[in-house]
C-alpha cells in the first residue's frame, strides 16, 4: 500500500492541532516539536503457530517525552497500521495533558485479528512483543507504560507484566510497567469500568452548566435524556450502564452485526446476555431491529456515544445525525468534516481526548498505587471509621437524637479503594470540563469544544516544553 494512503487519521489529528494554535502563544518551533512523534518503533517478529511461522507485525509509538513515563493502550486488530498509532500515540499526549496526567502520550499495536488465534497463541505473540519492547526500552515503570485498548484487556495485561517481572527479576516498582492489570496482579480497583465511568461524568458535567443547555435547546441534568450507544465493548456497556444508573434513557444499542432501539429504554447488562447467548445483538426481545449498524448514529435522540472504532461518522452522514450531543467515547470517531458540519448545525461535540480520558486517568491511579506498594484506603479506612463514629455519637449525644440507620452507615463508612478510584476520576472529569469551557468562553471566535481542548492541551504542553529549557 502506498505510504501516502496510510497517513489519514495522523492527518485529521494534525488537522485538529493546527486548527487550534492560531488561539495559542507558542513559538512555531515548539508546536512542531509538540506535533511531532518523537519515537516510532516498528517491528516484526515471528511466532510459530501451529506447524507454521507467522510473521507478526506491531509497533509502539512514542508521541511525547515532554514527561515521562509515556503511557497508552496497545491495540489488537487487523486493522493496525503505523498512521492510526501515531495518530492514537498523540490523542494521548493531549488526553493526559487535559486531565493532569503526568505522562506523555505513546501507543502501540499488533496487526492481528485476536478472534483467530487460540488463548494460548495470543499470549505467545503478547509475550514476544513484550520482549521487543524490553529490548528497545520501549517498556519500564519510568519510560513507557502500556494499557489495554480496542481487542485487549486485563488478560494481556498480566501477560504482559509477567514477561517484564521475568526479564527484570528485582525490579522493585516493576508491577508500574503496565496498567489495567487484574486486580490480583497489581491492578486497581475501578481501572476496568473507568473509560465508561469517565464519559458518564464528563457529560453529566456538561448537562449541568446552563448556558450550554440553553444554547442546545435541552434540559438541564442527565436525566431523562434519550441517549444512544454505538458499541458494546468494555467503554460501550459502561457507558450505557452508567447513563442508564445516572436516569437516562438508553434508547439505541449498535454493534457489527446490527442495532436494536426501544423508546422505552434498554438495559445493557440483558442486552450483553442476549448477544452472549444468540451470537446476535439482534432480535432482543420488546425492541426493533435496525439492520445496518451505521443507521443507529441516526436515530433521534439527546446524546450519541460513538463507542467503537474511528471515522464512523464522516461528512456524509453528519447530516442526517440527528443528537444534539455527541460523546465521544471511542477514540476519532469523527472526521474533521463532521466537526464542521456539526458546528454550523450548532451540535455539541464533547471531544474523544477529554472525555474517554477515564481509562488513563485511572491507569494513572494504578500507576501510584504500585509505586507506593500499597492498596489504597489500607492507611485510613479504619481511622475514618473510628473518627465518624466518634463525632457521630458527640453530636447525638449533644442533641439528643439518632440518625436513621442508612445515613449513620453512609458516614461512618471509611474509604475503600473502589471509592477513592471514583471520586479521584469524578474530580478529574469535572475539573477538565471547567477548564475547557472556561477556555472556550475566555475566546468566544474557538469554533467548538475540540479545538478549546487542544487549546488547553498544547498550552499545558508548551508550559512543560518551555520550562524544561530545551529552546532558549
Ligand atoms: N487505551 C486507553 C486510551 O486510549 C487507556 C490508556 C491507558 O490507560 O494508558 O485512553
Amino acid at each position: 500500500m502506498p505510504i501516502r494512503n496510510e497517513y489519514k487519521f495522523f492527518e485529521a489529528v494534525e488537522k485538529s492541532f493546527d486548527k487550534a494554535t492560531p488561539f495559542t502563544h507558542w513559538d512555531p518551533g515548539i508546536l512542531e516539536q509538540i506535533k511531532q512523534c518523537n519515537a516510532v518503533y516498528r517491528m516484526f517478529f515471528p511466532v510459530k503457530i501451529g506447524d507454521k511461522i507467522e510473521v507478526i507485525k506491531a509497533y509502539r509509538v512514542q508521541h511525547s517525552h515532554h514527561k515521562t513515563p509515556c503511557k497508552g493502550g496497545i491495540r489488537f486488530a487487523l486493522t493496525v497500521n503505523l498512521d492510526e498509532v501515531m495518530a492514537l500515540a498523540a490523542l494521548m499526549t493531549y488526553k493526559c495533558a487535559i486531565v493532569n496526567v503526568p505522562f506523555g502520550g505513546a501507543k502501540g499495536g499488533i496487526a492481528i485479528d485476536p478472534k483467530k488465534y487460540s488463548a494460548y497463541d495470543l499470549e505467545k505473540i503478547t509475550r514476544r512483543y513484550t520482549s521487543e519492547l524490553i529490548k528497545k526500552n520501549f517498556i519500564g515503570p519510568g519510560t513507557d507504560v502500556p494499557a489495554p485498548d480496542y481487542g485487549t484487556g486485563e488478560r494481556e495485561m498480566a501477560w504482559i507484566l509477567d514477561t517484564y517481572l521475568s526479564m527484570r527479576p528485582g525490579e522493585i516498582d516493576a508491577l508500574g510497567c503496565v496498567t489495567g492489570k487484574p486486580v490480583t496482579q497489581g491492578g486497581v480497583r475501578g481501572r476496568k469500568e473507568a473509560t465508561g465511568l469517565g464519559v458518564y461524568y464528563g457529560i453529566r458535567e456538561v448537562c449541568n452548566i446552563p448556558d450550554v443547555m440553553k444554547r442546545l435547546g435541552l434540559a438541564m441534568g442527565v436525566e431523562g435524556k434519550t441517549v444512544v450507544v454505538q458499541g458494546l465493548g468494555n467503554v460501550g456497556f459502561h457507558a450505557a450502564k452508567f447513563f442508564r444508573e445516572g436516569g437516562a434513557k438508553v434508547i439505541g444499542l449498535a454493534e457489527f452485526e446490527g442495532a436494536i432501539t426501544n423508546p422505552a429504554g434498554l438495559n445493557e447488562e440483558e442486552v450483553f446476555q442476549h448477544r452472549k447467548n444468540t451470537g446476535s445483538i439482534l432480535n432482543f426481545p420488546g425492541a426493533t431491529n435496525i439492520t445496518r449498524s451505521v443507521d443507529a448514529l441516526e436515530l433521534e435522540c439527546d446524546i450519541l456515544i460513538p463507542a467503537a472504532l474511528e471515522n464512523v461518522i464522516n461528512g456524509k452522514n453528519a447530516p442526517r445525525v440527528k443528537a444534539r450531543i455527541i460523546g465521544e467515547a471511542a477514540n476519532g470517531p469523527l472526521t474533521p468534516e463532521a466537526d464542521e458540519v456539526f458546528i454550523k448545525k450548532g451540535v455539541l461535540v464533547v471531544p474523544d481526548m477529554y472525555l474517554n480520558a477515564g481509562g488513563v486517568t485511572v491507569s494513572y491511579f494504578e500507576w501510584l498505587k504500585n509505586l507506593s506498594h500499597v492498596r489504597y484506603g489500607r492507611m485510613e479506612k479504619r481511622f475514618t471509621e473510628n473518627l465518624n463514629t466518634h463525632i457521630l455519637g458527640q453530636l447525638e449525644e449533644l442533641t439528643g437524637k439518632n440518625v436513621k440507620t442508612k445515613e449513620r452507615e453512609f458516614i461512618m463508612h471509611g474509604p475503600e479503594e473502589a471509592d477513592l478510584v471514583y471520586s479521584g476520576l469524578e474530580e478529574t472529569m469535572i475539573t477538565a470540563t471547567h477548564e475547557i469551557m472556561a477556555c472556550w468562553k475566555s475566546n468566544p471566535t474557538i469554533p467548538d469544544m475540540r479545538t478549546a481542548a487542544y487549546v488547553v492541551a498544547i498550552n499545558k504542553v508548551g508550559t512543560s516544553y518551555a520550562e524544561l529549557g530545551i529552546f532558549p
